[in-house]
Parts: structure tokens; C-alpha cells; sequence
């Protein structure tokens, strides 16, 4: 057991998240035994990755006696609409800066989806141009928000430093100890990789527990080298903020084969795979994230990297409310009424 009593932690996740078999998808790809962990269902304001993370940010803000949280995303950022739900849980305020990523992307994308429930959730918005430093610009609106008197908590983008990343941490322990209980050995775990918290959480999570589980994590974004650097980077800091040993870069990988034209643009394998998804397992992946690791996933399975006989975990992170930002991109795959 870890433990991990240091750390502030308020509950916001319905756990454990279950871990279930995906039958037809495996036979249908004819692959190995195909498992996912279910982090959409999360709980809060439809669930994802973010709530993990936000247990242990939120809970050291109220720690701090901050009196709101900012933070910042892409414009339909799961993390800045679980941040401002979680901050409704709390009684805090939350801004959130939205980065325009995605050109040209459509009034559904710029009003519907996250955005849509960012508002719900009274969180005040605004905007950037792509390509700045958003962290550094969010940093500079906490100044100013402090200055006027204001009690700031700042969380980066995707919530992912080494407080965000315990909530990974947690998770592999979590999952750990639900496939021990099924007599399940689970031989790979794939996953989406963004700003790298969810993977160097779960990798320093495995590590310190001894756990020999490799971890891929299928890149949204940026090329595999520099991902891996970065998620090594916070893999390493949370190691050592739990007590683990050294984490070696070897414990990270990382595929870049699946991120198409750049981040918030579907691939045609990520379009693929949220309709495989959907249709073998009635289950719903996202545009931007789970749809590319999923295809990442589906992409090994079909290259043979995986033996007959090995248990595949495909961790789902959450995102489908993204999907009515982005129905534009599914309009072959749907039949009109
Ligand atoms: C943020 C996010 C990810 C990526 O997690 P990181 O910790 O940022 O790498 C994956 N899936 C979904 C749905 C997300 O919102």
C-alpha cells in the first residue's frame, strides 16, 4: 500500500472505476484479450481523467485558503470543465483561459460541448490566440487576479504536476488491486498522452508499487522524443515525491503514430476507432484524446505486437462530451434520419 496521507485529497471520483472486459471488440479483431478501465465514469460532470487529478489540486487549494482556481485548455478542454465543476463542489471561483488550438473549428466547437458546461458551471472564460505560453500566460492573470485581492490557486494545463499526478498514482494502485481480485495479469496498458500527468502518475504509481506492467501512451500531440522527455520529467518528480526509487527513462514509452494533421484534429484512425468503439461496445471515446490512443491500441493489435494470450488494458480517460463539439467529423460515418 502507498501512502499517501501527506497530500490534501477531497473526493470527487466515484471509485473504483470499473475495469471490464471488451469481448466483441476482441473478437473482432481477432487480437488478444482487450480490458478497459473505465475513467470515463469518473463521476464528475461526465467523468474523465481530470477528476483524479482534481481531488488532490482542489483539496490543496482549499488547503491554501484560495478563494478561486485557474487554470487553462484548449477551447473544448475536458480539464477546464472538470475544474470548474470541481470548484462548484468546493465553493470556489474558477477562471479558465481557452487556447483557440483548433482553426477555424465552427460555432459548435466554440459554444457547444465543454464550453457549454464550462458556463453551466459559472466559470468566467477567456481567450488566447494559438501558440502562446499558456502557462505562462495563466501565471500572469493569477498576478493581476492576487493584486486586486483576490485568492488565486493556479493548475496547469491538464492539471499535470506532481499534485495532479498522485491522482494517477492512486489509479494504478486502484487497478492493481482490482485485476488481482479477477486473477487477471494484465500484460500492456495503452492510453492517450497529452500533458503527461495521467501517464507519469500511473508510471510512478506501477514503479513504486513493483509493479511490472509497461505502460504505452499514444501521443495526442507532440513527437514521441519530446514526450517522452516530459512525461519522464513528472514521472521522475512524483517517484520521488511518493518515496519511490529512480524512475528510469526506459519505463516511458511512447507512440506518435496516430496524432494525424495535429492536436483537436481527428485522424481518419481516430475516426475509426470512436465508431469501432461505439459500435462493438456501445462505448464513447473522444475526437482529441481516447480516440487516438484507442486507434493506437487497435493500430497494435492489427501490427501483431501483442501476443494471443496477453491481457490489454485500454485506460479510458473520459472526453465524449467533446463529440457535440465535433459531430461535423463523424457526418459519413452516421446515417441521416
Ligand atoms: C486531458 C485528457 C487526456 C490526457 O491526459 P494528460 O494527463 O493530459 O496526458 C486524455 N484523455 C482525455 C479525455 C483528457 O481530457
Amino acid at each position: 500500500m502507498l501512502d499517501l496521507s501527506a497530500f490534501p485529497r477531497l473526493a470527487l471520483s466515484h471509485g473504483p472505476t470499473p475495469l471490464e472486459p471488451m469481448a466483441r471488440l476482441s473478437a473482432h479483431l481477432g487480437g488478444p484479450n482487450l480490458w478497459i478501465k473505465r475513467d470515463d465514469c469518473t463521476g464528475l460532470a461526465t467523468g474523465g481523467n481530470k477528476t483524479r487529478k482534481l481531488e488532490f489540486l482542489i483539496a490543496e487549494a482549499v488547503a491554501e485558503g484560495a478563494d478561486m482556481v485557474v487554470t487553462h485548455g484548449a477551447v473544448q478542454s475536458n480539464h477546464v470543465r472538470q475544474t470548474a465543476a470541481a470548484a462548484c463542489r468546493a465553493g470556489l471561483d474558477c477562471h479558465g483561459l481557452l487556447e483557440r488550438r483548433v482553426p477555424d473549428a465552427g460555432d459548435a466547437y466554440d459554444n457547444s460541448g465543454n464550453v457549454f458546461l464550462d458556463q453551466m458551471f459559472g466559470a468566467t472564460l477567456e481567450y488566447r490566440a494559438a501558440g502562446l505560453d499558456m502557462n505562462a500566460e495563466t501565471v500572469r492573470v493569477v498576478e493581476t487576479l492576487r493584486a486586486a485581492g483576490r485568492r488565486p490557486y493556479f493548475i496547469p494545463g491538464g492539471g499535470s504536476n506532481v499534485i495532479g499526478a498522485l491522482g494517477y498514482v492512486v489509479c494504478a494502485e486502484e487497478l492493481l488491486t482490482q485485476a488481482a481480485a479477477m486473477d487477471l495479469k494484465i500484460d500492456w496498458i495503452v492510453m492517450g498522452t497529452g500533458s503527461t500527468g495521467t501517464q507519469a502518475g500511473l508510471v510512478a504509481g506501477l514503479h513504486a508499487l513493483n509493479a511490472a506492467v509497461p505502460v504505452m501512451g499514444v501521443s495526442v500531440r507532440r513527437e514521441k522524443p519530446v514526450q517522452i522527455a516530459a512525461v519522464h520529467s513528472l514521472a521522475e518528480k512524483t517517484a520521488a515525491a511518493i518515496g519511490a526509487d529512480a524512475l528510469p527513462v526506459e519505463k516511458i514509452r511512447v507512440d506518435d503514430g496516430y496524432i494525424g494533421a495535429g492536436y483537436g484534429l481527428p485522424a481518419d484512425s481516430t475516426i475509426e476507432a470512436v465508431m469501432l468503439a461505439a459500435r462493438q461496445e456501445g462505448i464513447l471515446l473522444d475526437p482529441v484524446y481516447t480516440g487516438k490512443g484507442f486507434a493506437g491500441m487497435v493500430g497494435m493489435v492489427r501490427q501483431g505486437f501483442f501476443k494471443a494470450t496477453d491481457n490489454v488494458v485500454f485506460l479510458h480517460t473520459g472526453g465524449a462530451t467533446a463529440l457535440f463539439a465535433y459531430e461535423a467529423f463523424f457526418s459519413d460515418q452516421i446515417q441521416p434520419a
